[in-house]
């Protein structure tokens, strides 16, 4: 189980190693992915609270990554944060995801990323539920849901 400190040494020294890496030219991301997953996923935009697809979705299965398709959270952890975003407590695997600080917009937060192609994801926080007590604050248009059998 990740936990916040966990977070710190990732963003502050070094980030796992991505199993593969997919990499795609600006034009290239732009062909593949709408005006609103381009803007989050490429350019780290925010979408709008609560008018998104997964805020309120609990249905079971895998979210991928919008860009690559490489497995990023898990449905059992995600939970109901009331940020009007969908809120995780833990990502799929510890290599799935890479992190480093933001300062921007006059906060200190730490932002996640795809560790397979770079895609900004959203934002961790240390206000989480119990045990590991994290919060994924993740945007709807930079993931996926594939439901399972
Ligand atoms: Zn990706």
């Amino acid at each position: 189980m990740l936990r916040w400190i966990d977070i710190i040494k990732n963003a502050k020294y070094s980030n796992p190693e991505p199993a593969r890496r997919v990499e795609k030219s600006e034009e290239g991301w732009r062909q593949q992915l709408t005006p609103l997953q381009y803007q989050v996923t490429r350019q780290k935009d925010t979408e709008p609270p609560y008018r998104n697809a997964y805020c309120r979705s609990y249905d079971p299965g895998v979210y991928a990554c919008v860009c690559c398709g490489s497995i990023l959270f898990n449905s059992t952890e995600k939970y109901h944060a009331i940020s009007g975003w969908p809120s995780f407590t833990q990502p799929a695997s510890r290599g799935a995801i890479k992190y480093t600080f933001d300062n921007s917009h006059n906060m200190s937060r730490i932002e996640v990323m795809c560790n397979i192609c770079d895609c900004h994801l959203g934002h961790v926080f240390n206000d989480g539920p119990e045990p590991a007590g994290l919060r994924y604050c993740i945007n709807s248009a930079s993931i996926v849901l594939v439901e399972l059998e």
